[in-house]
This record gives structure tokens, C-alpha cells and sequence, in this order.
């Protein structure tokens, strides 16, 4: 068989993987020792699976493919913050960033290359769309952070605890390859992560929110940034197709059927002079009176191609406290000193810009070493992109 056409067994979730392995006239339990070996201790050398008869390894190695995607680049913050560049089968790159904090770990990993969506504040949408990820390429990203950290089974790295669907793209239009490897994260024999910390968060896909409810029950983060529909419209051109109460509608019907204590996050992207207003907080507060939820505001992060700026330390505290007064809960992903957090949904484009970027005079206060560029270069909020699972229970 040739490799094109052999299905790759890590992006396989529990199901379909049982159902390629019957079909080759295995017992189920066969499934569960691969599930183990590949996502749990790290091995894809068919080979090494020790607890495989020999002559089913050779046919698994000959019909069968076992391939992470390949990492580019990786640049460490020094912090324990670190970004990898991953190269796709369309070519193309993607990034993830793993960003450690009190007692938990968090991958924010990319669900597309590129986006289709273009909100007019995001570097990401600038790209244009590429490719969706195949579930081999987005538990991959899982994958190849537990390998670099040195975390799988027997490892003593920092640990992944949480899963933030918060880098390139728009996972709800990526639905099938990104609950496969949803599937993945939550199984016992895989990755064994906690449904309240794997979060998908979108720019407001309601018919991918509808959907969710039959498929899933991993938290879910609505991508907000305005409290009307004129100015969420302008900000995000989906709104004009899925209007705030549609989405809010998904939204909450989505959280009511998980439970207890499991409304969604809403993320608000506060930008200088064009939603960080105090009469656009006190808006807020009145859309979302009856819509439970945890509110997450994200001073805007600059990049080049767009005008936007963040607001001040004042204005952004006084835009939470009018939403705390209102009795919600609200964190703000703060920036770091070193800004190594930066990047999710840049540090690609600040690859492709490099040469352009090196030519440039740094400004006061900016590395002059272009990898600390690269690293500054970006959206500055992966590593409060962890805000929402701080709450996970
Ligand atoms: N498509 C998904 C995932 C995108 S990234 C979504 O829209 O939710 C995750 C979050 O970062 C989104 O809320 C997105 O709007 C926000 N974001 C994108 N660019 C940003 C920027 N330059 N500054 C601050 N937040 C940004």
C-alpha cells in the first residue's frame, strides 16, 4: 500500500480506531494497547510495542502509518512558556504555545491554517485560509508538546493539564478532525485530560455550537467583542450571518445541557476607542444580565497590519469593575513583563515577515535580537489564553 494512502492510526479516535483494527481482525483490547503506546508513553516506532506480536507489527507497519506532524522551529521563553512552529501536510504552518502556571499546563493549539473568518482585529485572518488540520496533525500538536516537554508516561516534564483551542482557526469549521482529537484528549488510554479543561473557543459558529451538543461535552468559549450587533459586526464579519442572540441562544443551550457550573467563558478582545468604552461595559452587563457565563476580557495585542491599539491600564480596569459591579466574574489576561506570552495566531506571520522585520530599526524597548522579536511580534495573550481553565474545576 502506498504511504498516501495508508490511514495515519494517531489521529484516529478511540472508535474508528477499534473499527480499523476489527476490520484487520483484531479484538478490541488491541486498540487500547496502541491507544497507550502511541499518546500515552510516546511511541511510534511500531517496532518498540513490545506487547504486539511481531508478525501484527509488520502488518500494522506495512498498512498503517504512524506520523506526528513535523515541528519547524520551537523558541523558549525562559519562563517555561514555549512556542512551536508545526508544519502541515498542506504545506503550510501552524503554531502552538504551552504555557505552565500555578499548578496546571496549558497547550493552546491551531485548529486550521489560516481562518476564513477575518475579524478585522485578528493576525490570523490577515493569512487568509489555507487548510483544515486533520486530527492526526491537531492531537499531533498534543503530541509533540508531551515529546518536547518530556512528559509522556516515565517523563518528569511539566505536565499538559488543559487544551485551549485558541490558535489558528476556527475549530467549529474543522468539527469532525477537531472532535477526533477532542475524543483523543478525553480518553483514559490516551491523553486522560478533564472535559472542563479542554476548551473550544469560537468566533460564534452557531450551526458547530448545535452540533457540539451531540457530540461533546468539553467547555465551550464564545469569542464575543461587542456588546451589539453593529459593532460586533464590524468586528466580526460571522455576526451578520449569526447574530448575538443566535449565538448566545446556542451558547446557553449548549452549557445547560453539561450541568452544573459549566457556563461558557465569553471572551471580549478590548481594543482602544472602538468597544473598550464605559458605556460599551455597561452594555455588556445588561446583554449578558441573563446569560450565565465567565467573562474574559483580552487587551488587545498589536501587530502590524492593523491600526487598532490596546487600551490603558485604566480603562481596561475600569471597564472590568462596571462588569464586576454587574456581579460577574471576569479575569483579564495580563500581559507579562516579557511579553514572551505573545503570539498566538502571530508568531507565523512574524516568521513569514522576518526579513522584513530584521531590515526595521527596533523601537525603544524592543529586542534586537529577532527571535525575542518573534517572540514579542505577537498577539501577547497565549498565556492567559490559560484565564478560562483557571476556573476549570
Ligand atoms: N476562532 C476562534 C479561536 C481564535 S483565537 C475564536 O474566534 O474564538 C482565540 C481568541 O483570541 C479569540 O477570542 C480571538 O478573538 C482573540 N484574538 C485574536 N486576535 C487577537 C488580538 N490581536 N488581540 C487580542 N485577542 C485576539
Amino acid at each position: 500500500m502506498s504511504k498516501a494512502t495508508r490511514p495515519n492510526l494517531l489521529g484516529l479516535n478511540p472508535d474508528k480506531l477499534t473499527a480499523l483494527l476489527e476490520g484487520m481482525g483484531e479484538k478490541p483490547y488491541r486498540a487500547r494497547q496502541l491507544l497507550r503506546w502511541m499518546h500515552r508513553r510516546g511511541v511510534v516506532d511500531f517496532g518498540a510495542m513490545t506487547d504486539i506480536s511481531k508478525p501484527f507489527r509488520e502488518r500494522l507497519a506495512r498498512e498503517t502509518l504512524l506520523a506526528p506532524p513535523e515541528l519547524a522551529s520551537r523558541h523558549d521563553a525562559g519562563d517555561g512558556c514555549v512556542k512551536w512552529i508545526v508544519r502541515v501536510a498542506s504545506g503550510s504552518s501552524v503554531e502552538m504555545v504551552y504555557i505552565p502556571d500555578a499548578g496546571r499546563g496549558t497547550l493552546c493549539v491551531s485548529s486550521q491554517a489560516g481562518c476564513i473568518l477575518d475579524c478585522s482585529f485578528c493576525a490570523t485572518g490577515k493569512q487568509g485560509f489555507d487548510s483544515n488540520l486533520t486530527a492526526a496533525e491537531i492531537i499531533g500538536q498534543l503530541w509533540l508538546a508531551r515529546r518536547e516537554l518530556g512528559s509522556f508516561e516515565n517523563g518528569d516534564g511539566p505536565p499538559v493539564t488543559n487544551v485551549v483551542f485558541m490558535g489558528m482557526g476556527e475549530p467549529l469549521l474543522n468539527f469532525d478532525n477537531v472532535m477526533d482529537a477532542v475524543d483523543l484528549m478525553l480518553d483514559d488510554y490516551a491523553y486522560g485530560l478533564s472535559k472542563r479543561r479542554v476548551t473550544i473557543s469560537t468566533a460564534g459558529v452557531v450551526p458547530g455550537i448545535e452540533r457540539m451538543r451531540e457530540r461533546t461535552d468539553v467547555a465551550l468559549a464564545i469569542s464575543l467583542h461587542a456588546p451589539n450587533d453593529e459593532l460586533r459586526g464590524e468586528l466580526v464579519p460571522l455576526n451578520r450571518k449569526y447574530p448575538i442572540a443566535t449565538l448566545l441562544d446556542a451558547a446557553r443551550s449548549y452549557s445547560s445541557g453539561l450541568g452544573e457550573n459549566r457556563e461558557p467563558f465569553v471572551e471580549y478582545t478590548l481594543i482602544r476607542g472602538v468597544n473598550d468604552h464605559r458605556r460599551h461595559a455597561r452594555e455588556l452587563a445588561e446583554l449578558l444580565r441573563d446569560f450565565p457565563c465567565k467573562i474574559n476580557l483580552i487587551p488587545f495585542n498589536e501587530f502590524s497590519e492593523v491600526a487598532y491599539r490596546r487600551p490603558s491600564a485604566t480603562s481596561i480596569s475600569n471597564f472590568r469593575k462596571i462588569l464586576q459591579d454587574g456581579g460577574f466574574t471576569v479575569t483579564v489576561r495580563s500581559t507579562r513583563a516579557d511579553e514572551i506570552a505573545a503570539a498566538c495566531g502571530q508568531l507565523v506571520g512574524a516568521v513569514r515577515d522576518q526579513t522584513r522585520r530584521r531590515e526595521r530599526v527596533p523601537r525603544q524597548g524592543e529586542a534586537a535580537n529577532p527571535t525575542a522579536r518573534l517572540i514579542h511580534g505577537g498577539r501577547g495573550d497565549c498565556r492567559q489564553a490559560a484565564g478560562p481553565q483557571g476556573s476549570a474545576r
